[in-house]
C-alpha cells in the first residue's frame, strides 16, 4: 500500500494549486515519475572499488508530478514544506548545499553527456526517509533524470542513467560514492535483489526467499553522519592500497582485481589503515558472490553467517559502524527467526537490513522496542519493505 501522500492524482492537484502556470494546465498534461530507495543486502563499500553489490529497490520512494514547460528553467516545490528550488538549464551554476543540487547536478551531468533535456515545473513528495542509508539522494537523482529527459527517458539504458546520477553526486554535490545506489533505484527488479558488477554494470536478478522471509529495515534513529569527508577518506585509503599493490602487479586497477593471496604478498608495501580497508573490500566482494550462491541453494544459515561477517568487517576493518548499528544487529541476531542482520549503506548511523521469517517480524519489533532505547537512548523505526521495480513513469492503473 503506497503512502497516501504519493497518490498521483493528489499530486497533480497539489501541483495545480501552486501557481498560475500549473493551475491552467489540464491534469492530463501532468506526468508523475517515481524512483525508489534501496537497501543493500551485502557488498558494502565495494561499489567504488569496482566490485560486487547486492541491492534491492524498496517500496519507499520519491515521486515528482511534472508539468513540462517551454522555458529553459526547472522549478521544484516540496509537497511537505512548500519550499521551492529552481535553476536555469543554460546557467546551472555551482552547487548551493541544498536539496535542489541533486536535481541541478543531474541536469548538469545529463547535458554534459550530450542529452537534450527540458524545463519543467514539479512538486516532490516522498515517503523515503532522508539520510537513513536508504539512498534518498539517488532516488532524487533518478526521478530527476526521467523528469528532465521526458517520457522517452525510460529508454535510456539503466546503466547510463545510473552513471549520470553518480557523476552528479561525485562531481557536483561532492560525495565520492559509487554507482550502486543509482543503479538500484533505476534498475531494481520486483521481488528480487540484483547482483551488480560495478565495473561492467552487468547485473542479474537474485531471487529472494519470499514470501516466507521478508526484508526488514531497522532505522537507528541516528541520522547517517556521513560527512562527505569521511566517505572520501575511505576512497583515498583504498586508492593508497591499490597504488601499493600495483607496484607488484601493474594489472591491478582497483581492489576488485585483488585476491587474498595478492593482498598478503603486498601487505608490507602499505600502511596499516590501507591494509585494513583493503582486507574488508577483498573479503566483502567474495561474500557477495557467496551470498548469491547460498540464496540460490536455499542455504539461509550461510546467508546469516555471511551477513554477520560483513557487519564485523565493516565495524572493525572499515570502521564505518556506530554503537547504534551494532546494538541493532546484536538485538536482532538474538531473536529466533531473524536469519541475517547487518548494517546497510555507507554506515556512520543509518539503518540495518534484516532477513526475517515473516511470522517473526513481531518478535523482532518487540525485542528492538524493549532493548534498543535502553542501550542507546534512541527509538528505532522498523519497516517491512517490498522489493520493487526501478524508477519509471506512473502509467494507468499503477499507483
Ligand atoms: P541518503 O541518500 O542515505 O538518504 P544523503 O545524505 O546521500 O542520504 O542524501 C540526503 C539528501 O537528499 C537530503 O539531505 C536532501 O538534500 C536530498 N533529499 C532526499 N530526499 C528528499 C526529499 N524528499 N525532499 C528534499 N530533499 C531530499
Ligand atoms: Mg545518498
Amino acid at each position: 500500500m503506497v503512502d497516501a501522500r504519493l497518490d498521483p492524482d493528489r499530486l497533480r492537484e497539489r501541483l495545480r494549486s501552486l501557481d498560475d502556470l500549473a493551475a491552467g494546465a489540464p491534469p492530463s498534461d501532468i506526468e508523475v515519475v517515481r524512483a525508489p530507495g534501496r537497501v543493500n543486502l551485502i557488498g558494502e563499500h565495494t561499489d567504488y572499488n569496482d566490485g560486487f553489490v547486492m541491492p534491492a529497490a524498496i517500496g519507499l520512494e520519491i515521486r515528482l508530478a511534472v508539468l513540462a514547460t517551454d522555458e529553459r528553467r526547472v522549478v521544484v516545490s516540496l509537497e511537505e514544506t512548500g519550499e521551492t528550488g529552481s535553476f536555469d538549464l543554460d546557467a546551472i551554476g555551482p552547487a548551493t548545499g541544498g536539496w535542489i543540487d541533486y536535481v541541478g547536478g543531474t541536469a548538469w551531468a545529463l547535458q554534459d553527456a550530450g542529452y537534450a533535456i527540458r524545463g519543467f515545473r514539479a512538486i516532490l513528495a516522498s515517503d523515503l526517509p532522508q539520510g537513513a542509508g536508504l539512498s534518498s539522494s539517488a532516488a532524487l537523482e533518478m526521478a530527476s533524470a526521467l523528469a528532465l529527459l521526458g517520457p522517452d527517458g525510460s529508454a535510456v539504458p539503466v546503466g547510463d542513467r545510473a552513471r549520470i546520477g553518480r557523476r552528479a553526486e561525485n562531481a557536483y554535490v561532492g560525495v565520492q560514492s559509487g554507482v550502486m545506489d543509482q543503479f538500484a533505484s533505476a534498475g531494481g527488479v520486483a521481488d528480487h535483489a540484483i547482483l551488480l558488477d560495478c565495473r561492467s554494470l552487468e547485473f542479474r536478478p537474485v531471487a529472494l526467499p519470499l514470501p516466507e522471509v521478508r526484508l526488514v529495515v531497522c532505522h537507528s534513529g541516528s541520522r547517517r553522519r556521513l560527512e562527505a569527508s569521511a566517505y572520501n577518506d575511505r576512497l583515498v585509503e583504498c586508492q593508497r592500497a591499490v597504488a601499493a599493490i600495483a607496484q607488484l602487479d601493474p594489472s591491478v586497477r582497483a581492489l576488485r582485481d585483488v585476491d587474498d593471496e595478492l593482498l598478503a604478498a603486498t601487505r608490507d608495501r602499505m600502511d596499516e589503515v590501507a591494509f585494513r580497508r583493503a582486507s574488508h573490500v577483498v573479503a566483502e566482494n567474495a561474500r557477495v558472490v557467496e551470498t548469491e550462491r547460498a540464496l540460490a541453494a536455499g542455504d539461509l544459515a550461510s546467508v546469516g553467517k555471511l551477513f554477520a561477517a560483513s557487519h564485523v568487517s565493516l565495524r572493525d576493518l572499515y570502521e564505518v559502524s556506530s554503537p547504534e548499528l551494532d546494538a541493532l544487529v546484536d538485538i536482532a541476531t538474538s531473536v529466533d527467526g531473524v536469519i541475517a542482520a547487518r548494517l546497510t549503506g555507507a554506515g556512520f548511523g543509518g539503518s540495518t537490513i534484516n532477513l526475517v521469517r515473516r511470522d517473526r517480524i513481531i518478535a523482532l519489533r518487540e525485542a528492538v522496542e524493549r532493548d534498543y532505547p535502553a542501550r542507546t537512548g534512541l527509538q528505532a523505526t522498523i519497516v517491512d519493505v517490498n522489493a520493487v521495480d526501478g524508477a519509471g513513469w506512473i502509467r494507468d492503473g499503477i499507483t
